[in-house]
């Protein structure tokens, strides 16, 4: 799995020059590439010193967007020059960290740079693959994020688990050696979705509102996901068993807009645990609220609560996260 890790940088003397010259170049790049975008000549070739190869797919996403507002005539077209300027970046993917870093130029020139990095992301990241390094700025300061890339580390667990994400509830967690948890904050979430895909469709509301609401939305994701995460350690869980979305069928109008959101959180949580070494499959959902964990009959849940000839009695969605658990 990949991460970055951001952190200062302090170049000095010609590495300064030569990070301020590749940003210089890198936005006359981008002003030659829209000029030729706009002359319909977009097939020129832009011809760089310093900035690196890397940097190309920047530059073609950041001058075709520029043009983009031009055509169309947005009134944030004055603005996008600037912004665009102060969000220009390159790749280095020729690189090395030691006590400094050392960044070699397109044309095979060494410079090196002092940094500062907590002991945590040091450790972090001397201990993965170094993939490629950003340099960009911000409020006059220099900055550089790594892309590293980790070998998980495997889980010392030894259950399967399955875990069932809805609606009412937004994750319902089933383990192997009996343990059932519940995860709270289904009501603030419905409200949250609803409020988002109002607030979308809406034009005249502002764009910092519509942030605010996704960010809410988003930081409660990334908390239910790490819940369930720290529950999967705790609980020795090897592998977890989780729907495939694919098989799912959203008839209802309000679930197909929300689909995006049972996404999201999936995301999340798969993410989370593939860093902790947790293995995740995703398994066919079908018919997994009503089959009877027990003994294989089909039942329909009433009121949420799941009864069996058999005996067995259940919340619905433990039942179906005990289902997936055994597929
Ligand atoms: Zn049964």
């Amino acid at each position: 799995m990949y991460r970055t890790y951001t952190f200062p940088i302090y170049p000095q003397n010609e590495t300064k020059q030569f990070i301020d010259d590749t940003f210089e170049e890198l936005h006359s790049l981008i002003v030659q590439q829209v000029s030729n975008d706009l002359k319909l000549e977009s097939n020129k070739i832009v011809k760089a010193k310093n900035v690196p190869m890397s940097s190309n797919r920047h530059i073609y996403s950041l001058s075709s967007m520029i043009v983009k507002h031009k055509r169309y005539g947005y009134d944030q077209f004055q603005n996008l020059f600037i912004k665009q300027k102060k969000h220009a970046y390159f790749h280095f993917v020729n690189f090395t960290i030691s006590s400094e870093i050392s960044l070699r130029s397109r044309n095979g020139k060494l410079f090196k740079t002092p940094y500062r990095m907590t002991e945590y992301v040091k450790t972090r990241v001397l201990s993965g693959h170094l993939v490629s390094i950003k340099i960009f700025k911000k409020n006059q300061k220099y900055l550089a994020s790594v892309l590293i890339k980790h070998k998980p580390s495997a889980s010392s667990g030894e259950y399967k688990a399955g875990l069932d994400i809805g609606i009412k509830v937004p994750a319902v967690l089933s383990t192997e050696n009996g343990s059932i948890r519940f995860y709270k904050g289904g009501k603030i979430r419905r409200y949250l979705i609803s409020k988002q895909i109002s607030l979308l469709k809406d034009s005249k509301i502002q764009l910092t509102q519509k942030l605010k609401v996704s960010r809410k939305l988003k930081n409660l994701d990334h908390k239910i996901s790490s819940m369930i995460v720290k529950d999967l350690i705790k609980l020795n869980v090897k592998q977890l068993n989780i729907e495939d979305l694919k098989y799912i069928q959203l008839n209802k109008t309000a679930q197909l807009q929300s689909s995006w959101s049972y996404e999201r959180l999936q995301r999340f949580i798969i993410y989370k645990c593939e860093s902790t070494g947790i293995e995740v499959k995703k398994v066919d959902p079908r018919f997994t609220s009503r089959l009877c964990p027990k003994c294989k009959r089909h039942n329909q849940a009433y009121k949420r609560i799941y009864s069996c000839v058999c005996g067995y009695q259940h919340h619905r969605d433990v039942v179906g996260a005990t289902n997936i658990m055994n597929r």
